[in-house]
Protein backbone atom coordinates (compact mmCIF):
# COMPACT_ATOMS: atom_id res chain seq x y z
CA UNK A 1 0.00 0.00 0.00
CA UNK A 2 1.58 3.36 -0.94
CA UNK A 3 0.89 6.82 0.82
CA UNK A 4 -2.43 8.59 1.07
CA UNK A 5 -2.68 12.03 1.63
CA UNK A 6 -5.93 13.48 3.07
CA UNK A 7 -6.76 16.90 3.20
CA UNK A 8 -9.78 18.34 5.15
CA UNK A 9 -11.39 21.71 6.34
CA UNK A 10 -10.24 20.56 9.71
CA UNK A 11 -8.34 18.21 11.31
CA UNK A 12 -8.98 17.35 15.35
CA UNK A 13 -5.99 15.48 16.12
CA UNK A 14 -6.70 14.56 19.83
CA UNK A 15 -2.94 14.91 20.88
CA UNK A 16 -2.19 15.98 24.39
CA UNK A 17 -1.49 19.61 23.40
CA UNK A 18 -5.19 19.72 21.47
CA UNK A 19 -3.55 20.21 18.19
CA UNK A 20 -6.10 21.61 15.36
CA UNK A 21 -5.13 22.36 11.65
CA UNK A 22 -7.33 23.84 9.73
CA UNK A 23 -6.94 23.56 6.86
CA UNK A 24 -4.73 20.17 7.32
CA UNK A 25 -3.26 17.31 6.07
CA UNK A 26 -2.74 13.45 7.50
CA UNK A 27 -0.62 11.06 5.23
CA UNK A 28 -1.00 7.38 5.67
CA UNK A 29 1.12 4.49 4.94
CA UNK A 30 0.43 0.58 5.62
CA UNK A 31 -2.06 1.69 8.05
CA UNK A 32 -0.30 4.48 10.06
CA UNK A 33 -0.27 7.79 10.37
CA UNK A 34 3.23 9.22 9.07
CA UNK A 35 2.73 12.63 8.89
CA UNK A 36 -0.11 15.54 10.39
CA UNK A 37 0.25 18.99 10.02
CA UNK A 38 -1.54 22.48 8.41
CA UNK A 39 -2.26 21.64 4.29
CA UNK A 40 0.22 24.11 3.45
CA UNK A 41 3.26 22.81 4.94
CA UNK A 42 2.56 19.20 3.87
CA UNK A 43 5.52 18.01 2.38
CA UNK A 44 6.58 16.51 -0.94
CA UNK A 45 5.04 13.03 -1.37
CA UNK A 46 5.79 12.17 -5.15
CA UNK A 47 3.38 9.26 -6.12
CA UNK A 48 0.71 10.01 -3.23
CA UNK A 49 -2.97 9.22 -3.68
CA UNK A 50 -4.65 13.05 -2.58
CA UNK A 51 -7.83 12.35 -1.67
CA UNK A 52 -9.82 15.99 -0.26
CA UNK A 53 -13.12 14.94 2.14
CA UNK A 54 -13.43 18.46 3.20
CA UNK A 55 -15.27 18.35 6.55
CA UNK A 56 -13.99 17.46 10.33
CA UNK A 57 -11.40 14.77 10.65
CA UNK A 58 -10.82 13.36 13.98
CA UNK A 59 -9.41 9.88 16.08
CA UNK A 60 -12.20 7.26 15.36
CA UNK A 61 -13.77 6.63 19.10
CA UNK A 62 -12.87 3.82 21.39
CA UNK A 63 -15.71 2.37 23.43
CA UNK A 64 -13.72 0.81 26.11
CA UNK A 65 -16.66 -1.61 27.71
CA UNK A 66 -19.63 -3.26 26.11
CA UNK A 67 -20.96 -6.78 25.50
CA UNK A 68 -22.18 -5.64 21.94
CA UNK A 69 -23.74 -9.15 20.99
CA UNK A 70 -26.10 -8.35 23.13
CA UNK A 71 -27.40 -6.61 20.23
CA UNK A 72 -29.83 -9.80 20.18
CA UNK A 73 -31.33 -8.97 23.68
CA UNK A 74 -31.78 -4.93 22.60
CA UNK A 75 -34.85 -3.79 24.54
CA UNK A 76 -35.70 -6.78 26.48
CA UNK A 77 -37.24 -6.50 30.35
CA UNK A 78 -36.83 -2.87 30.28
CA UNK A 79 -38.40 -1.62 33.80
CA UNK A 80 -37.41 -4.78 35.63
CA UNK A 81 -35.08 -4.07 38.42
CA UNK A 82 -31.47 -5.40 38.05
CA UNK A 83 -31.70 -8.96 39.29
CA UNK A 84 -35.11 -9.71 37.66
CA UNK A 85 -33.79 -8.06 34.60
CA UNK A 86 -30.60 -10.38 34.00
CA UNK A 87 -32.25 -13.69 35.79
CA UNK A 88 -36.11 -13.01 33.96
CA UNK A 89 -34.66 -11.00 30.94
CA UNK A 90 -30.96 -11.52 29.94
CA UNK A 91 -29.31 -15.17 30.98
CA UNK A 92 -32.24 -16.76 29.75
CA UNK A 93 -32.09 -15.44 26.27
CA UNK A 94 -28.28 -15.64 26.19
CA UNK A 95 -27.93 -19.26 28.00
CA UNK A 96 -29.79 -19.80 24.07
CA UNK A 97 -27.65 -17.94 22.05
CA UNK A 98 -25.49 -19.82 19.25
CA UNK A 99 -21.66 -18.80 18.01
CA UNK A 100 -24.14 -18.37 15.12
CA UNK A 101 -26.28 -15.69 16.67
CA UNK A 102 -23.71 -14.20 18.65
CA UNK A 103 -21.27 -13.47 14.94
CA UNK A 104 -24.85 -12.05 14.14
CA UNK A 105 -25.20 -9.90 17.00
CA UNK A 106 -21.25 -9.16 16.95
CA UNK A 107 -21.65 -7.99 13.30
CA UNK A 108 -25.04 -5.78 13.85
CA UNK A 109 -23.20 -3.94 16.55
CA UNK A 110 -20.31 -3.49 15.05
CA UNK A 111 -21.47 -1.98 12.09
CA UNK A 112 -23.37 0.53 14.10
CA UNK A 113 -20.57 1.41 15.97
CA UNK A 114 -18.59 1.94 12.99
CA UNK A 115 -21.00 4.22 11.43
CA UNK A 116 -21.09 6.45 14.72
CA UNK A 117 -17.36 6.55 13.75
CA UNK A 118 -16.47 4.32 17.13
CA UNK A 119 -13.34 2.68 15.26
CA UNK A 120 -12.36 0.32 18.38
CA UNK A 121 -14.12 -1.55 21.24
CA UNK A 122 -13.03 -3.57 24.40
CA UNK A 123 -15.24 -6.60 24.54
CA UNK A 124 -16.48 -8.61 27.60
CA UNK A 125 -18.00 -11.33 26.58
CA UNK A 126 -18.55 -15.10 25.74
CA UNK A 127 -18.26 -17.08 22.89
CA UNK A 128 -15.15 -14.83 21.76
CA UNK A 129 -14.12 -16.61 18.68
CA UNK A 130 -17.59 -15.77 16.63
CA UNK A 131 -16.66 -12.23 18.14
CA UNK A 132 -13.46 -12.10 16.60
CA UNK A 133 -14.38 -13.02 13.57
CA UNK A 134 -17.48 -10.92 12.92
CA UNK A 135 -15.58 -7.64 13.58
CA UNK A 136 -12.43 -9.02 11.10
CA UNK A 137 -14.89 -9.47 8.39
CA UNK A 138 -16.19 -5.41 9.66
CA UNK A 139 -13.24 -4.27 9.66
CA UNK A 140 -13.24 -2.57 12.82
CA UNK A 141 -10.65 -2.45 15.71
CA UNK A 142 -11.26 -5.07 18.28
CA UNK A 143 -10.07 -5.73 21.76
CA UNK A 144 -11.66 -9.39 22.86
CA UNK A 145 -11.81 -9.92 26.68
CA UNK A 146 -13.28 -13.17 26.75
CA UNK A 147 -15.78 -13.45 29.66
CA UNK A 148 -15.28 -15.96 33.15
CA UNK A 149 -18.31 -15.97 34.91
CA UNK A 150 -19.42 -18.35 37.67
CA UNK A 151 -22.73 -20.07 36.36
CA UNK A 152 -20.85 -20.97 33.36
CA UNK A 153 -17.32 -21.48 34.75
CA UNK A 154 -17.53 -23.04 37.86
CA UNK A 155 -14.56 -23.25 40.49
CA UNK A 156 -14.14 -27.54 38.78
CA UNK A 157 -13.94 -26.08 35.25
CA UNK A 158 -11.18 -23.05 35.78
CA UNK A 159 -8.42 -24.85 34.88
CA UNK A 160 -10.09 -25.72 31.48
CA UNK A 161 -10.76 -22.78 30.87
CA UNK A 162 -7.70 -20.78 31.77
CA UNK A 163 -6.03 -23.32 29.29
CA UNK A 164 -8.49 -22.15 26.26
CA UNK A 165 -8.22 -18.61 26.81
CA UNK A 166 -4.47 -19.60 26.75
CA UNK A 167 -5.09 -21.08 23.78
CA UNK A 168 -7.46 -18.12 22.08
CA UNK A 169 -4.71 -15.50 22.84
CA UNK A 170 -1.77 -17.56 21.14
CA UNK A 171 -4.46 -17.71 18.41
CA UNK A 172 -5.52 -14.23 18.34
CA UNK A 173 -3.67 -12.33 19.71
CA UNK A 174 -1.59 -9.86 17.41
CA UNK A 175 -0.79 -6.16 18.23
CA UNK A 176 0.40 -5.61 15.03
CA UNK A 177 -2.80 -5.93 13.66
CA UNK A 178 -6.77 -4.97 14.65
CA UNK A 179 -6.96 -7.25 17.20
CA UNK A 180 -5.53 -8.08 20.54
CA UNK A 181 -6.77 -10.08 23.40
CA UNK A 182 -7.32 -10.01 26.95
CA UNK A 183 -9.28 -11.82 30.19
CA UNK A 184 -12.63 -10.87 31.95
CA UNK A 185 -13.26 -12.06 35.22
CA UNK A 186 -16.91 -10.90 35.47
CA UNK A 187 -16.46 -9.35 39.07
CA UNK A 188 -14.96 -10.05 42.35
CA UNK A 189 -19.17 -10.82 44.04
CA UNK A 190 -19.49 -13.23 40.68
CA UNK A 191 -16.57 -15.22 41.09
CA UNK A 192 -14.86 -14.62 44.68
CA UNK A 193 -11.20 -12.91 45.47
CA UNK A 194 -9.43 -16.23 44.87
CA UNK A 195 -10.39 -16.99 40.86
CA UNK A 196 -9.55 -13.35 40.19
CA UNK A 197 -6.05 -13.36 41.85
CA UNK A 198 -5.50 -16.75 39.45
CA UNK A 199 -6.87 -14.92 36.28
CA UNK A 200 -5.34 -11.23 37.14
CA UNK A 201 -1.87 -13.82 37.26
CA UNK A 202 -2.64 -15.41 34.03
CA UNK A 203 -3.48 -11.90 32.50
CA UNK A 204 0.04 -10.52 33.77
CA UNK A 205 1.93 -13.63 32.40
CA UNK A 206 0.86 -13.21 28.94
CA UNK A 207 1.03 -9.39 29.43
CA UNK A 208 -2.44 -8.45 28.44
CA UNK A 209 -5.45 -6.78 29.71
CA UNK A 210 -7.56 -7.57 32.91
CA UNK A 211 -10.83 -5.95 32.36
CA UNK A 212 -13.30 -6.51 35.20
CA UNK A 213 -16.75 -4.76 36.53
CA UNK A 214 -16.33 -3.05 40.08
CA UNK A 215 -18.67 -1.70 41.89
CA UNK A 216 -20.90 -0.99 39.43
CA UNK A 217 -23.85 -0.61 42.27
CA UNK A 218 -24.34 -0.28 45.84
CA UNK A 219 -25.16 -3.45 46.98
CA UNK A 220 -23.40 -6.17 44.92
CA UNK A 221 -20.18 -6.27 46.84
CA UNK A 222 -21.60 -6.26 50.68
CA UNK A 223 -20.92 -9.31 51.52
CA UNK A 224 -17.37 -9.86 49.90
CA UNK A 225 -16.75 -5.77 51.89
CA UNK A 226 -18.15 -7.13 55.51
CA UNK A 227 -15.89 -10.84 54.73
CA UNK A 228 -12.83 -8.60 53.91
CA UNK A 229 -13.75 -5.55 56.51
CA UNK A 230 -12.72 -3.28 53.52
CA UNK A 231 -13.88 -1.75 50.20
CA UNK A 232 -13.92 -3.76 47.06
CA UNK A 233 -11.63 -1.64 45.30
CA UNK A 234 -9.43 -2.00 48.90
CA UNK A 235 -9.55 -6.18 48.73
CA UNK A 236 -8.41 -6.01 45.07
CA UNK A 237 -5.63 -4.19 45.43
CA UNK A 238 -4.51 -6.13 48.50
CA UNK A 239 -4.77 -9.50 46.42
CA UNK A 240 -2.57 -7.86 43.96
CA UNK A 241 -4.93 -7.66 41.18
CA UNK A 242 -4.14 -4.51 39.92
CA UNK A 243 -0.55 -5.47 39.64
CA UNK A 244 -0.92 -5.99 35.84
CA UNK A 245 -2.80 -3.96 32.98
CA UNK A 246 -6.59 -3.37 34.62
CA UNK A 247 -9.37 -1.99 33.10
CA UNK A 248 -12.20 -1.20 35.83
CA UNK A 249 -15.53 -0.97 34.39
CA UNK A 250 -18.18 1.23 36.01
CA UNK A 251 -16.57 2.18 39.32
CA UNK A 252 -19.69 3.86 40.44
CA UNK A 253 -19.56 3.20 43.94
CA UNK A 254 -15.96 4.43 45.06
CA UNK A 255 -14.77 6.78 47.77
CA UNK A 256 -11.89 9.11 48.19
CA UNK A 257 -9.21 6.39 49.23
CA UNK A 258 -10.49 4.11 45.76
CA UNK A 259 -9.70 6.55 43.60
CA UNK A 260 -6.66 6.97 45.08
CA UNK A 261 -5.82 3.47 45.21
CA UNK A 262 -6.82 3.16 41.45
CA UNK A 263 -4.48 6.12 40.74
CA UNK A 264 -1.76 5.17 42.18
CA UNK A 265 -2.43 1.29 40.58
CA UNK A 266 -2.92 3.50 37.30
CA UNK A 267 -5.85 1.22 36.72
CA UNK A 268 -8.14 2.69 33.57
CA UNK A 269 -11.83 3.09 34.45
CA UNK A 270 -14.34 2.56 31.87
CA UNK A 271 -17.41 5.21 32.64
CA UNK A 272 -20.61 4.53 31.50
CA UNK A 273 -22.97 6.97 32.26
CA UNK A 274 -26.15 6.06 30.20
CA UNK A 275 -25.83 2.42 31.20
CA UNK A 276 -25.64 3.31 34.99
CA UNK A 277 -28.50 5.87 34.94
CA UNK A 278 -31.08 3.24 32.79
CA UNK A 279 -29.80 0.65 35.46
CA UNK A 280 -30.53 3.13 38.47
CA UNK A 281 -26.99 2.11 39.15
CA UNK A 282 -25.44 5.85 40.43
CA UNK A 283 -23.51 8.47 39.35
CA UNK A 284 -19.83 7.94 39.13
CA UNK A 285 -17.41 10.53 40.76
CA UNK A 286 -15.77 11.21 36.72
CA UNK A 287 -14.58 14.67 38.20
CA UNK A 288 -13.20 13.07 41.17
CA UNK A 289 -11.49 10.41 39.13
CA UNK A 290 -9.90 12.65 36.81
CA UNK A 291 -8.43 15.11 39.40
CA UNK A 292 -6.82 12.43 41.25
CA UNK A 293 -5.16 11.40 37.62
CA UNK A 294 -7.06 8.06 36.66
CA UNK A 295 -7.21 7.62 33.08
CA UNK A 296 -10.94 7.37 32.85
CA UNK A 297 -12.24 6.33 29.02
CA UNK A 298 -15.93 5.88 27.65
CA UNK A 299 -17.82 3.15 26.94
CA UNK A 300 -21.54 2.26 26.27
CA UNK A 301 -21.72 -1.11 28.29
CA UNK A 302 -24.07 -3.54 26.34
CA UNK A 303 -26.97 -2.60 23.83
CA UNK A 304 -29.41 -3.81 26.15
CA UNK A 305 -28.49 -1.51 29.13
CA UNK A 306 -28.18 1.56 27.33
CA UNK A 307 -29.49 1.26 24.15
CA UNK A 308 -27.60 1.97 21.61
CA UNK A 309 -23.81 1.80 20.41
CA UNK A 310 -23.30 5.29 19.40
CA UNK A 311 -20.48 6.11 21.76
CA UNK A 312 -21.05 10.18 21.36
CA UNK A 313 -24.70 10.15 23.52
CA UNK A 314 -21.44 9.47 26.55
CA UNK A 315 -19.55 12.09 24.98
CA UNK A 316 -22.03 14.71 25.83
CA UNK A 317 -23.71 13.09 28.51
CA UNK A 318 -20.82 12.42 31.19
CA UNK A 319 -19.93 15.82 31.34
CA UNK A 320 -23.18 17.18 31.90
CA UNK A 321 -23.71 14.38 34.92
CA UNK A 322 -20.49 15.57 36.27
CA UNK A 323 -21.68 19.40 36.14
CA UNK A 324 -25.03 18.75 36.92
CA UNK A 325 -24.25 16.67 40.21
CA UNK A 326 -21.28 18.49 41.45
CA UNK A 327 -22.86 22.15 40.74
CA UNK A 328 -19.83 23.59 38.73
CA UNK A 329 -20.21 24.58 34.85
CA UNK A 330 -16.10 24.09 35.16
CA UNK A 331 -15.78 20.48 35.26
CA UNK A 332 -14.57 17.95 32.26
CA UNK A 333 -14.55 20.39 29.18
CA UNK A 334 -14.86 19.37 25.71
CA UNK A 335 -11.30 18.56 24.76
CA UNK A 336 -11.09 16.50 28.15
CA UNK A 337 -14.18 14.21 27.49
CA UNK A 338 -12.81 14.38 23.32
CA UNK A 339 -9.57 12.86 24.82
CA UNK A 340 -11.72 10.07 27.29
CA UNK A 341 -13.31 8.69 23.66
CA UNK A 342 -9.72 8.98 21.80
CA UNK A 343 -6.41 8.47 23.09
CA UNK A 344 -7.30 7.62 26.99
CA UNK A 345 -9.32 4.99 25.67
CA UNK A 346 -6.98 3.48 23.67
CA UNK A 347 -4.90 3.89 26.58
CA UNK A 348 -7.35 2.54 29.07
CA UNK A 349 -7.82 -1.09 26.81
CA UNK A 350 -3.95 -1.20 26.15
CA UNK A 351 -3.30 0.49 23.05
CA UNK A 352 -1.22 3.30 23.22
CA UNK A 353 -1.02 4.15 19.72
CA UNK A 354 -4.74 4.41 19.26
CA UNK A 355 -7.00 7.71 19.51
CA UNK A 356 -4.41 10.54 18.24
CA UNK A 357 -3.86 11.67 14.92
CA UNK A 358 0.76 11.75 15.15
CA UNK A 359 3.39 10.62 13.17
CA UNK A 360 3.19 6.42 14.11
CA UNK A 361 -0.23 6.14 15.78
CA UNK A 362 -2.63 3.74 14.09
CA UNK A 363 -4.76 5.46 11.04
CA UNK A 364 -8.35 5.23 12.56
CA UNK A 365 -10.04 8.45 11.91
CA UNK A 366 -13.36 9.61 11.23
CA UNK A 367 -15.06 12.54 8.46
CA UNK A 368 -17.57 14.23 10.66
CA UNK A 369 -19.85 16.96 8.27
CA UNK A 370 -19.82 20.55 8.87
CA UNK A 371 -22.84 21.15 6.93
CA UNK A 372 -25.27 21.25 9.55
CA UNK A 373 -26.84 24.15 12.03
CA UNK A 374 -25.35 22.84 15.32
CA UNK A 375 -21.78 23.94 13.57
CA UNK A 376 -22.87 27.30 13.36
CA UNK A 377 -21.32 29.89 14.05
CA UNK A 378 -17.68 29.35 14.59
CA UNK A 379 -16.16 32.70 16.24
CA UNK A 380 -12.90 31.08 17.47
CA UNK A 381 -11.12 27.55 16.89
CA UNK A 382 -12.23 26.68 20.75
CA UNK A 383 -16.02 26.67 19.65
CA UNK A 384 -15.69 24.17 17.12
CA UNK A 385 -14.25 21.73 19.24
CA UNK A 386 -17.05 22.45 21.90
CA UNK A 387 -19.62 22.12 19.09
CA UNK A 388 -18.38 18.43 18.01
CA UNK A 389 -18.32 17.48 22.02
CA UNK A 390 -21.94 18.60 22.18
CA UNK A 391 -23.34 17.78 19.05
CA UNK A 392 -21.34 15.56 17.66
CA UNK A 393 -23.60 12.41 17.35
CA UNK A 394 -23.41 9.30 14.83
CA UNK A 395 -25.73 11.40 12.40
CA UNK A 396 -22.85 14.05 11.64
CA UNK A 397 -20.24 10.96 11.04
CA UNK A 398 -20.26 10.31 7.48
CA UNK A 399 -17.08 8.54 6.12
CA UNK A 400 -15.20 6.09 8.78
CA UNK A 401 -11.11 4.33 8.24
CA UNK A 402 -9.29 1.84 10.40
CA UNK A 403 -5.80 0.67 10.18
CA UNK A 404 -5.45 3.37 6.81
CA UNK A 405 -8.77 1.03 5.51
CA UNK A 406 -12.00 2.95 4.08
CA UNK A 407 -14.70 0.97 5.96
CA UNK A 408 -17.80 3.38 5.78
CA UNK A 409 -17.87 5.73 3.06
CA UNK A 410 -20.97 8.47 2.96
CA UNK A 411 -22.64 7.12 5.85
CA UNK A 412 -22.67 2.88 4.57
CA UNK A 413 -20.59 0.55 6.22
CA UNK A 414 -18.90 -1.24 3.13
CA UNK A 415 -17.91 -4.72 4.40
CA UNK A 416 -21.35 -5.59 5.94
CA UNK A 417 -25.05 -5.60 4.59
CA UNK A 418 -26.53 -4.44 7.00
CA UNK A 419 -29.89 -4.92 5.73
CA UNK A 420 -29.17 -8.75 6.24
CA UNK A 421 -27.86 -7.85 9.75
CA UNK A 422 -30.69 -6.63 10.41
CA UNK A 423 -32.92 -9.35 9.55
CA UNK A 424 -31.35 -11.87 11.15
CA UNK A 425 -30.48 -10.44 14.40
CA UNK A 426 -34.25 -9.92 14.11
CA UNK A 427 -35.84 -13.61 13.53
CA UNK A 428 -33.06 -14.53 15.85
CA UNK A 429 -33.71 -13.14 19.05
CA UNK A 430 -37.53 -13.62 18.40
CA UNK A 431 -36.63 -17.33 19.02
CA UNK A 432 -34.44 -16.64 21.89
CA UNK A 433 -37.28 -14.61 23.29
CA UNK A 434 -39.03 -17.76 22.66
CA UNK A 435 -37.23 -19.83 24.59
ZN1 LIG B 1 -20.60 -4.45 31.57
Amino acid sequence: MGRTRYLADTVLTCDEAETVHAPGAIDVEDGRICWVGAAAEAPEAEGAVVCDVGGLVMPGLVNAHCHTPMTLVRGAGDGLPLWRWLTEAMWPREGRMTPDDVWWGMTLGSAEMLRAGVTTSCEMYLHEEPVVEAVRASGARLVMTPGVVSALHPEASVEGRAQDLEDFHARYHDPAGRITVGVAPHSAYDLGIGRVVELAELARRLDMLLHIHIAETTQESTELEVAHGASVVRVLADHGVFEGSVLAAHCVWVDDDDIRLLAGHDVAVAHCPLSNMKLGSGVAPLARMLEAGVTVALGTDGPASNDTLDLWEEVKIAPLLARATGLDATLVGPSEVLAMATRLGGRAVGLGDVGCLAPGWAADFQRIDLDHHAFVPVTDPSELLAHVAWSGTDRRVSDVWVAGEQVVHDGVVLRVDEEQARAEVQQRAERLAAG
